[in-house]
């Protein structure tokens, strides 16, 4: 009995390393600011969110939620709300947090795709750290920090669970180093369940329908 148990899973969790990005289709990204964000901001939150997922065989296409046409297919996506005001001026060294980064809609124990980022509570928590580097640094260290913050709440959207990992990307908390670090990644049991828990249901026309 143990020995099907342990085939069976072998068979539903193949190696995370394997080459299964080619296989999957781009997930469809769309984004709403409450402020249109310096183009700095945005492009290093893009890059980080796709430097985290396209080792684990995740791709992202973007798109910004207004000016989506009603007729586009996607096979999976999510809505990400940015609330507040994503950029780097006026930081403090000392300044008030309270609340959580992003967070996930959840529904009747159904996770939905639909994310909210708090950029005011992302520059507040790591301002003091942003006034430690350069300038002309601090917009990309900023917009790669609120990429790690979607990337954790994609993870609970695309891996269907509400559980954190001890490590990492899917942890429950972060501190300040955690988002303005060179390196930050999933582990590897996190990273073999976004290949794996993902629906494979399609949704047409969801842009339209919303
Ligand atoms: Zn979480």
């Amino acid at each position: 009995m143990k020995l099907v148990l342990f085939f069976l899973l072998a068979g539903v969790f193949p190696g995370w390393s394997e080459t299964r990005g080619a296989t999957f289709a781009p997930i469809t990204l769309y984004t709403q600011f409450q402020q249109a964000p310096p183009e700095g901001v945005l492009q290093a939150l893009e890059d980080e969110v796709e430097s985290i997922m396209a080792p684990i065989g995740l791709r992202f296409e973007w798109r910004e939620l207004g000016k989506a046409g009603g007729h586009e297919v996607s096979a999976e996506l999510a809505v990400v709300a940015f609330q507040g005001r994503c950029d780097t001026a006026g930081l403090m060294a000392y300044s008030k947090f309270e609340g959580a980064l992003g967070w996930t809609h959840v529904s009747d124990g159904q996770i939905l795709p639909f994310t909210d980022v708090s950029c005011d509570r992302v520059r507040e928590f790591v301002e003091s750290g942003l006034l430690a580097l350069r300038a002309e640094d601090r917009a990309e260290k900023y917009g790669r920090a609120l990429g790690r913050v979607l990337a954790h709440e994609l993870y609970h959207i695309f891996a269907h669970t509400m559980r954190h990992g001890s490590v990492g990307v899917a942890k429950e908390s972060y501190n300040v180093r955690d988002l303005l670090t060179d390196e930050f990644q999933f582990q590897a049991k996190e990273s073999r369940m976004l290949q794996t828990s993902r629906p494979r249901h399609a949704v047409e026309n969801a842009a339209g329908s919303m």
